[in-house]
C-alpha cells in the first residue's frame, strides 16, 4: 500500500480535461474559463495563460506563480463568535475547498507586488515592535496609558498590513463550487480573454471530484 498522493499533478502544459463536464469543455481543447464581470471563473486545477494578469501583457520570460488556494463559505466565520475559535479552524479544516492556480505577472507588476509584500512585512513587524514597545515604557514609567497607546498603534498597523498583504495578492478566491474556483484580481484587459458567462451562473452540476479524492463534494 502506497500512500494516497495528496498533491495534484504537475500541470500538463495545455489540457486539463478532468471531471468537467463534456457540455462545458470547448471544442478547442482549451480549459474552460470564463469571466464573470470582474471574475474569473476556472477549474480547480488551473494554468492561466502566458499573460499578465493585471495588465494582459505577454510573458516573454515564462515567469509563473504557482499556488494553492483555498475557500470556505464566510458565514462560517460567525462560528468564531460562537462556540469560539477553535472550533471555527477546525471546521473550517474540514471543510475548505482548495484549488491551484499558475499565473504570470509582467515585470512592472511583479516590481509593485514585491513593494507591497515588503511593505506587508515592514507594517507588520512594527505592529508586533508597538505592542512590545507600549507594555516595556509603561513598565519603565510605570504609567498604563503606554499600554493603550501600544494596543492601538498595534490594532491600526495590523490592519494596515492585512490591507497591504491583501493587495499583494494575485488573485484571490471568492468563491468554489463544484470543480470550479472563483477568482477576482485579474485586469479588464486579461479578463476580456475569456467568454462571458452569460446567464451560466453555475455551470457546475458535476460527476465526483476525481483532482482531489480526499475532498470529494457531495
Ligand atoms: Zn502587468
Amino acid at each position: 500500500m502506497t500512500e494516497p498522493n495528496l498533491q495534484p499533478p504537475a500541470l500538463p502544459p495545455q489540457v486539463i480535461q478532468y471531471a468537467t463536464p463534456a457540455m462545458y469543455q470547448p471544442a478547442d481543447g482549451q480549459q474552460p474559463i470564463w469571466r464573470d464581470q470582474d471574475r474569473l471563473i476556472v477549474p480547480k486545477l488551473v494554468s492561466l495563460p502566458l499573460r499578465c494578469v493585471k495588465c494582459n501583457q505577454e510573458i516573454v520570460d515564462g515567469w509563473r506563480w504557482r499556488k494553492t488556494l483555498y475557500w470556505h463559505h464566510p458565514a462560517l466565520a460567525l462560528l468564531i463568535l460562537f462556540p469560539g475559535l477553535l472550533i471555527y479552524v477546525i471546521v473550517a479544516l474540514c471543510v475548505r475547498q482548495k484549488a491551484v492556480v499558475e499565473a504570470s505577472l509582467c515585470q512592472e507588476h511583479r516590481s509593485s507586488r514585491n513593494t507591497k509584500i515588503a511593505f506587508t512585512w515592514i507594517v507588520g513587524l512594527g505592529c508586533i515592535a508597538a505592542l512590545i514597545g507600549g507594555i516595556a515604557i509603561s513598565a519603565i514609567e510605570n504609567d498604563g496609558m503606554y499600554v493603550a497607546l501600544g494596543l492601538l498603534l498595534f490594532v491600526i498597523l495590523l490592519i494596515l498590513a492585512l490591507v497591504a498583504g491583501n493587495m499583494a495578492r494575485i488573485v484571490a478566491p471568492t468563491k468554489m463550487e463544484g470543480n470550479f474556483a472563483w477568482l477576482k484580481g485579474a485586469g479588464p484587459e486579461f479578463l476580456n480573454n475569456f467568454p462571458a458567462t452569460g446567464r451560466i451562473k453555475r455551470p457546475i452540476r458535476t460527476a465526483p471530484n476525481t483532482m482531489f479524492p480526499a475532498q470529494a463534494t457531495g
